[in-house]
């Protein structure tokens, strides 16, 4: 039996307009109908989904496909809830699913309701073919990611954790091109920073503010805040970053790669920043991937305009690369903030790498460039966070992998979160098939 793909494009479209209709924004998020309405799919095809609620309203789903074999299952994970949106600023509604221009829109299309659909697919495919794999492939769409992951990803380790035991998992973010001069370099999730949220507390001395003095506890936090904004914390070169740099700079040859591979040597990698890389976004993710960084977010401090207050305080968002520490970390803020301040811990969450020397990794590879011929891959550090870091916890490792081929000027990170969010039917398409060739790439052999 072969693929009518355009069959499968007609179901795609229709499975991805009814997840976006299901308004599952988070807070509160409801992902329960859109994992009912995927357990329905799944059974109508043969499965035998399970619907687990973390808490009223917060459903995942979760299905297997049987291979032989005594491999362990490969898993393919997503999440079902996504951010608020703001309609009145969107085009068209974001909960319509509305298709015009070539494009499903709505919120989600690209985090991560289109790449629910990717995995769905695959898992239709690999059912009505009967593709025989040496190893399950496990479908989980689950809850709260964009929250944390608590009632979702995190609930299933923690109480389900033989529904979704794995050799290796996919998930977001990954499989995505990035065009850099002439060439075309889709890059996969290998690496994601870790979290340390931190409360920044000054002391100083109370008093009437018409007689200002100089232990004032405001004024200690301002500076220290400046201080951490103005200096880098160090420089650190992980082998993801190396990797990622090195990759994209082999990809693009010639003289990108050269000043790409400048950026890793640290007596010379921030001039190379400044000046060779002249994309602001660009420079400033580089950035982020050779160093911890720490960012101010939120501010308290007295309460009345006639008195001086006793603490002043920061809650900063602290980024860890792979091999750091809560505690290397807070030395490295300690030493650029000076004396005099408290640092507490609020929300940590360790950073996450995989390695990219697997033949998982290399199927990911072969396919998108089997499917996208002339495009090379390379592997990625997110610095931003998934849910691959509950699957850290047991030792599950993941790469991020929903493959979009997007057109030339459609921007996956400003869509991402932001108004307008769109995916290209063709790129749906295109993840579809190229999510269901690795899969079967990499399960089907030993
Ligand atoms: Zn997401």
């Amino acid at each position: 039996m072969s693929i009518d793909w355009t069959v499968i494009r007609e179901e795609a479209v229709a499975h991805l307009q009814a997840l976006l209709r299901i308004n599952t924004s988070n807070p509160p998020g409801n992902e329960l109908a859109a994992a009912e309405y995927l357990a329905e799919v799944l059974a109508r095809e043969g499965f035998q989904p399970i619907v687990l609620q973390s808490a009223p309203g917060r459903g995942n789903v979760v299905a297997r496909y049987r291979g032989q074999g005594a491999n362990k299952p490969l898993l393919l994970l997503s999440h079902l809830d996504v951010v608020p949106a703001e309609g009145e600023h969107w085009r068209y509604d974001p909960f319509g699913g509305v298709v015009a221009e070539g494009c499903i829109w709505g919120r989600g299309t690209l985090d991560m309701k289109g790449a629910v659909v990717m995995q769905l697919m695959t898992m239709l495919l690999l059912k009505r073919l009967g593709i025989p794999l040496e190893r399950d492939v496990i479908f989980a769409a689950t809850a709260d990611e964009e929250a944390g992951g608590l009632y979702g990803a995190g609930f299933l380790i923690d109480q389900h954790l033989d529904l979704i035991q794995a050799e290796y998992a996919l998930t977001e973010f990954g499989g995505l091109p990035i065009s850099l001069g002439k060439g075309r370099v889709y890059v996969c999730q290998v690496a994601e920073k870790g979290l340390c949220w931190v409360r920044m507390i000054a002391h100083g001395t109370p008093g009437h503010a018409s007689r200002p003095h100089q232990d004032n506890a405001v004024v200690k936090l301002s500076r220290g805040l400046t201080l951490l904004s103005k200096k880098p914390l160090p420089f650190h070169r992980t082998a993801a970053a190396s990797d990622m740099i090195n990759g994209i700079g082999s990809a693009l040859g010639g003289l990108a790669q050269l000043a790409l591979h400048l950026l890793l040597f640290p007596a010379i990698s921030e001039w190379a920043r400044r000046h060779l890389l002249r994309d602001p976004s660009i420079s400033e993710t580089i950035f982020a991937i050779l160093h911890n960084t720490v960012c101010p977010t939120v501010l308290r401090a007295g309460g009345k305009t006639n008195v001086i207050p006793s603490q002043a305080e920061a809650e900063l968002d602290g980024r860890l690369l792979p091999g750091q520490t809560v505690e290397s970390f807070l030395a490295e803020i300690r030493a650029v903030a000076g004396p005099g301040f408290e640092f507490e811990p609020i929300l940590v969450s360790p950073p996450v790498e995989t390695s990219s020397r697997t033949r998982l990794f290399q199927c990911l590879a072969e396919v998108l460039m089997r499917n996208d011929p002339g495009a090379k891959v390379a592997p990625m550090m997110l610095i931003g966070a998934t849910d691959a870091k509950h699957l850290a916890r047991v030792g599950i490792p993941c790469y991020g992998f929903t493959p979009i081929q997007l057109p030339k000027g459609m921007d996956f990170l400003s869509l991402v979160h932001g108004h307008d969010e769109r995916i290209p039917i063709e790129a749906l398409l295109f993840g579809v098939n190229t999510l269901y060739q690795a899969t079967m790439a990499f399960c089907i052999q030993a």
